[in-house]
């Protein structure tokens, strides 16, 4: 078989398999599914593998049937879906099984070296940004020169939002992956200045808990620890300083109803997944996209379990389930400075 296994988020591929006394009504099964198969010799057959049959990490088992007379079903083959390697921000994982493929423009993965995302063609936003902060990502000299850019990688013919999408509408350009949590070097900074990165936010709520609790976020950074961080805009419709929108720019950008974060903080140390344990801090936070008035963010503190129920997303899918359960049940109680 051929390949043996692939990084979760790839397009859709081709599998090889080989074997003996293929026919041409002879399949290749994945999970037990028949795969669209062509027939290529009565040792060889190859498949399809839609991309939404790899968007999450683990294995699958691959079998090939041949009907009857004579046939049956071969021993299975182990497929392995690994994490997507180079790209450290999904360590934890991809909350919405987002996939590297055009065919799913409303949960379409991009992955940077800065941060990765889930985006949504529709709503011009992001559905989740994810970064790992440590402190190595914000020591350094960066100018944070609020040069905000549209991403010329988005797929050719989607919409890509521009800064003056946001002129006059009420609403911020909000960064998902704070600008200052790319501090160490000048194209990490730019990166976040991407218009991916960014959403429409209150500036109540963007200057306020939303910005205090990011920069709690590098204070932990910087007391040793390393943070895997999601977040996103949930919903639509929300109230700026003009008033009411549920879109900006005719309708190119979607106004979400709510803003969230979700947050895991380990001791730096090596081989982060593995050392997530039941008593691992995660903190959750979810804030209304309006004028406030907004307390202290440590107010907003829900479940990670609640932020799943919101946003549909499983956070931390690479962690056990068992794990998961444990740490996503309850909202932080520890300290907000
Ligand atoms: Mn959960
Ligand atoms: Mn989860």
């Amino acid at each position: 078989m051929a390949p043996t296994f692939v990084e979760n988020g790839v397009s859709a591929f081709t599998i090889t398999v080989n074997g003996s006394s293929f026919i041409s009504t002879s399949v290749i099964k994945w999970n037990g599914t028949a795969l669209t198969t062509t027939f290529v010799s009565a040792t060889q057959l190859t498949a399809t593998v839609p991309a939404a049959n790899v968007s999450a990490t683990g294995t699958a088992s691959v079998t090939v049937f041949t009907g009857t007379p004579g046939g049956g079903t071969t021993s299975a083959l182990t497929f392995t879906i690994i994490p997507a390697s180079g790209n450290v921000h999904l360590t934890m994982g991809n909350p919405s099984g987002a996939v590297k493929n055009t065919s799913y423009p409303a949960n379409y993965l991009i992955t940077r070296g800065q941060y990765a995302l889930s985006y949504h063609r529709d709503r011009g936003i992001a559905n989740w940004v994810a970064w790992q902060l440590n402190s190595t990502w914000i020591t350094g000299s960066a100018v944070d020169n609020d040069q905000f850019k549209t991403d010329a990688t988005l797929p050719t013919g989607w919409y890509r939002v521009k800064t003056g999408d946001y002129t006059n509408s009420g609403f911020s350009r909000g960064h998902l992956c704070a600008s200052a949590d790319r501090k160490n070097t000048q194209a990490n900074m730019d990166t976040a200045y991407l218009m991916t990165n960014i959403f429409p936010q209150t500036q109540a709520n963007n200057g306020g808990p939303w910005a205090v609790l990011e920069t709690y976020c590098r204070t932990l950074a910087n007391q040793g620890n390393v943070l895997y961080i999601y977040a996103g805009g949930q919903g639509t419709g929300g109230t700026g300083l003009n008033g009411y929108k549920t879109t900006l720019a005719n309708g190119v950008l979607t106004v979400p109803a709510k803003t969230w974060k979700v947050i895991m903080v380990l001791p730096s140390g090596t081989n982060d997944l593995s050392r997530v344990s039941t008593s691992t801090r995660c903190i959750a936070v979810v804030l209304n996209n309006n004028l406030g008035p907004f307390s202290s963010w440590g107010t907003y503190r829900v479940s990670v379990d609640s932020v799943e129920s919101l946003t549909g997303y499983d956070f931390f899918s690479n962690v056990s389930q068992s794990i998961q359960s444990a740490i996503e049940l309850n909202a932080d109680s520890g300290p907000t400075q």
